[in-house]
């Protein structure tokens, strides 16, 4: 399992990320999010913060997550490995 994490603080609606990973979808705010219906994705938590989605898989192996997490410009994105 691993989790990606979106910091809604650092997000500037840029959607670099969605231009690179199809799970990454515009919320009601403008900020990027995370298709809770999207295959692999267990669960999507918001608050005001953060968004954090627990997916199946490995981090190292999902090159989509880490090709987002590497063109957001101001580094929104975090992409771990966490136990199940
Ligand atoms: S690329 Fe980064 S700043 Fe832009 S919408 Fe995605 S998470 Fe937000």
């Amino acid at each position: 399992m691993f989790e990606i994490a979106i910091d809604r603080d650092a997000c500037d609606g840029i959607f670099a990320c969605l231009a690179r990973d199809g799970r990454f979808v515009e919320d009601d705010d403008g900020l990027a999010t995370i298709d809770p219906d999207a295959a692999g994705v267990v669960r999507v938590k918001r608050t005001d913060e953060r968004v954090v989605a627990l997916l199946e898989g490995d981090a190292e192996a999902d090159e989509d997550a880490a090709l987002a997490a590497r063109a957001c410009p101001p580094g929104a994105i975090s992409v771990r490995e966490v136990d199940a």
